[in-house]
């Protein structure tokens, strides 16, 4: 018989972190900061809404961009927001989640040799999609320990066959946000060429400490040549529900339709109505920032560990806490110990970085229950380097 050989095209890669560390924390019955989701209930009015378009006829194939009230909805957000008028109809696309958004957009337009710009600690799914497609990360580092961008190096390793930069702010997983002098630089960067930009901002609305959100569509010179992306999951608790978009002016944008139609075709029709009504309140996004501001304080204001160091978040609902005092262990393995032992789950930082950089650190999420937080910190707050 023949013994088929079976290529893998994603061979350096295994099962994501966020389900190998979710799945430790059930077998061990742990406090679970690791995968990033709340461990509270949505708006009860949200729920009522979408109770009544589960009993509406709108259970059959949503329009293949999405449909009309909810991509109404977005640009009364984006207007809101960043001051933009965008067109509905051509520039907005509703997708299943950011994770499908970032894939569309990188099979668009990454072609076999095509090499893309990304910053490590990078969030996961943004490598595999590249190499998935024939094309080549090429990796910049957020300066340890603000995790700013060195533009001299992103100058420095943009070449003719750049095809893409993916940015990401606020950011996974290290809580840093870019500056409007950031953005500065980018637009500086990419004048001249034919560089597309691939914004993650699925954190959009969550941002501290009065610090701006510096979305790229608040610049024309970078929206004419962006591909925005966020996801609902983060803005009204639902990251169950699967339910993103993609925003690109129009001539990038007929280009993404074509592979989101052949890849999904079009995302769950009800609950797409659902969240149209319930964001036509623009409080549902704009106290976001406040919620979880409340939430970050409440947690770090508690860990009262000499041993553990707290890394600012400007962002995000994660936090990093670097943990080299207490123990010498690679963060993979620290990470393992925690919830093993002390049955608390977080997420190594290291699987960020393509050659595992370790700089001791580990991200927690903080969109949680106080009383889950106050078990958190108990357990934090007993850690030494015995
Ligand atoms: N980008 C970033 C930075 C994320 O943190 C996440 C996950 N929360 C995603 C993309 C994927 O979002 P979604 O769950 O909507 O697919
Ligand atoms: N974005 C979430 C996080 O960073 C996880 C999403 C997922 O599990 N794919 O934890």
């Amino acid at each position: 018989m023949h013994n088929i050989r079976i290529e893998d095209k994603l061979s350096n890669f295994g099962t994501t972190i966020f389900t190998v560390m979710s799945s430790l924390a059930q077998k061990h019955n742990a406090i679970n900061l690791s995968q990033g989701f709340p461990d509270f209930q949505p708006d009860p009015h949200l729920i009522e809404i979408a109770q009544k378009y589960m009993d509406s006829p709108f259970q059959q194939y949503a329009p293949m961009p999405g449909t009309a009230d909810l991509r109404e909805t977005i640009t009364e957000i984006v207007q809101n927001c960043y001051n933009r008028k965008i067109n509905p109809d051509t520039e907005i696309t509703i997708t299943a989640g950011a994770t499908q958004a970032i894939y569309t957009a990188i099979a668009a337009f990454v072609q076999s040799g095509d090499e893309v710009i990304l910053f490590e600690p990078a969030y996961d799914c943004y490598a595999p999609a590249i190499i998935v497609n024939g094309g080549i990360p090429v990796y910049c580092e957020l300066q340890y320990p603000d995790f700013k961008i060195n533009w001299d190096e992103v100058r420095s390793k943009v070449s003719p066959k750049t095809k893409m930069i993916i940015i990401n702010t606020p950011h996974n997983p290290t809580g840093a946000v870019l500056s409007a002098a950031d953005m500065l630089h980018l637009i500086e960067i990419i004048k001249n060429t034919n560089i597309l930009i691939l914004s993650d901002e699925v954190y959009e609305h969550i941002i501290f400490d009065n610090l701006q959100h510096e979305s790229v569509l608040r610049f024309d010179e970078l929206f004419e040549r962006s591909i925005m992306v966020s996801s609902f999951g983060k803005t009204i608790h639902t990251t169950g529900w699967k339910i993103g978009y993609l925003i690109a002016p129009e001539k990038i944008m007929s280009v993404l339709r074509k592979v989101h139609q052949f890849l999904i075709f079009a995302v769950n029709h009800p609950l797409q109505k659902t969240i149209a009504e319930y964001l036509k309140n623009p409080q549902h996004y704009l106290s976001l920032k406040t919620f979880y501001q409340k939430k970050r304080d409440f947690f770090i204001s508690r860990i009262q560990n000499p041993f553990l160091k707290i890394f600012p978040s400007k962002g995000t609902y994660f936090v990093l806490l670097d943990y080299s005092t207490i123990s010498t262990k690679k963060d993979t393995e620290f990470a393992i110990e925690l919830v093993e032992k002390h049955k608390l789950a977080s997420i190594p930082m290291s699987v960020f970085y393509h050659q595992k950089k370790d700089y001791h650190l580990l991200r927690f999420c903080f969109a949680k229950k106080e009383e889950t937080l106050l078990q958190a910190v108990e357990i934090l707050n007993q850690l030494n380097p015995s």
